[in-house]
């Protein structure tokens, strides 16, 4: 049996090494001309860390990433509003949530996958015929295999020209993400954090990850695309976090343009198919997410570990796909709909909406939110 894989992201990468780990033969494809160490930090919730230790890169990346003991989210005034242990959910379901940069773990996946990675290779089409599947590439090569897996992002051509058109949703917000050299106290490292501000989307965050380097974003309320220059952007941040507590103005002071990546945050409405014939798909091009819970690469991660398992214990690719889906669907459905509830409160306008807002969410006890991630990290597989 062999996988044709479209897009080398984190859920790409990720298939490639659990399919290699079931004996699954695979090639692998993407449209970036090369692997270029791109993007900022990300954070691999404790689901994705235990998933990685079933495919043996656990340890590599736990030596590497930063791991906070604490989550804190608290308002701009420093007042905590939600606090998850993070070191309870490590004692408890054995991996709690570990800091790095993308690129970092992007080079660990790279350098675990056994096959050449095709890159500057754009899928374009895909012909299905009674004993597999071919993809075609913009630079007129193609390939062949058994099936065909879509791990192409919330944009999937996969997904728009094979599965389903889905419909993209505007969460309201956009986000500047930065990575700046800087060491935190011992504090601040081992207690990560998201600060709340005043309404209409304004949340910032910075922490720790590898290399000695912090990992800060940045959200506000605004329409989709609204033109900033990187300047622009810096100094807009800067005035909105001023009246921030502790040490966010400094490391707002800290940004450069050079550093900035913005996005703004969009998911995709949940579709309720993920194969068709001879294609599935997996990560965003499935299920893409608002990164409210830093779950999108965990889900991702999760489901090139359930799909790899599928295809182990099934005699057909059919049963294997539906059997997929059935495992992964509530699950990831959840995750979407929790972080796009999540943006949508952040969202409140004004200062009363935004005090009531946190007045509600310092009301629920740790006990209780931290029983509502129960079902992120609580996964038997
Ligand atoms: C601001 C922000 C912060 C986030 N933070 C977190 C976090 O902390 N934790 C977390 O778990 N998630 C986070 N996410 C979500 C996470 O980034 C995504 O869920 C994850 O990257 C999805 O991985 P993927 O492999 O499915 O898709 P992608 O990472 O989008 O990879 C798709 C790949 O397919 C390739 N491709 C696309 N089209 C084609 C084509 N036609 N032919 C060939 N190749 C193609 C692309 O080049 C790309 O390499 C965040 C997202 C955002 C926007």
């Amino acid at each position: 049996m062999k996988a044709i894989i479209i897009g080398a992201g984190i859920g790409g990468l990720t298939t490639a090494i659990a399919l290699q780990q079931q004996g699954i033969d695979y090639e692998i494809f993407d449209a970036a001309p090369a692997c270029k160490a791109v993007g900022a930090g990300i954070m691999l919730g404790g689901n994705a860390m235990t998933v990685y230790e079933r495919l043996g890169v656990g340890k590599a990346i736990r030596e590497l990433a930063v791991f906070p003991e604490n989550i804190f989210v608290r308002n701009y005034k420093g007042k905590v509003l939600q606090h998850i242990s993070n070191a309870y959910i490590r004692d408890h379901y054995g991996q709690g949530a570990q800091l790095l940069h993308r690129a970092t773990l992007q080079q660990l996946l790279v350098d675990e996958v056994a096959k050449e990675i095709q890159w500057g290779k754009k899928f374009t089409t895909l012909q299905q015929h009674a004993n597999g599947v071919t993809a075609y590439f913009e630079d007129g090569s193609s390939a062949s295999g058994d099936f065909l897996i879509g791990a192409d992002g919330i944009r999937s051509v996969v997904r728009e020209t094979y599965i389903t058109p889905a419909q993209y949703r505007y969460s309201g917000q956009t986000c500047w993400r930065a990575i700046i050299p800087m060491t935190l106290s011992k504090e601040e490292r081992e207690n990560a954090v998201e600060v709340w501000g005043n309404g209409n989307g304004l949340r910032a965050s910075y922490a720790q990850i590898d290399g000695g380097r912090v990992y800060f974003w940045f959200t506000s309320k605004m329409p989709a695309g609204k033109a900033f220059t990187d300047e622009e952007a810096i100094a807009f941040m800067q005035k909105q976090l001023a009246p921030f507590y502790g040490n966010m103005p400094k490391v707002a002071a800290a940004l450069r343009p050079e550093m900035l990546i913005r996005a703004d945050l969009y998911d995709i409405k949940p579709i309720n198919t993920w194969y068709k014939d001879k294609v599935v798909l997996l990560g965003d091009a499935a299920h893409a997410t608002t990164p409210n819970l830093g779950q999108g690469a965990s889900q991702a991660i999760e489901d090139a570990l359930m799909l790899s398992n599928c295809l182990a214990q099934t005699k057909s690719t059919a049963a294997a796909f539906k059997l997929y889906q059935e495992s992964r669907i509530a699950r990831v459905q959840k995750v979407v709909g929790v972080s796009w509830q999540l943006a949508m409160i952040t969202n409140w306008k004004g200062s009363l909406a935004a005090s009531f807002r946190d007045f509600m969410v310092r009301m629920v006890p740790n006990r209780v939110t931290q029983q509502q991630l129960e079902f992120l990290y609580n996964v038997k597989w």
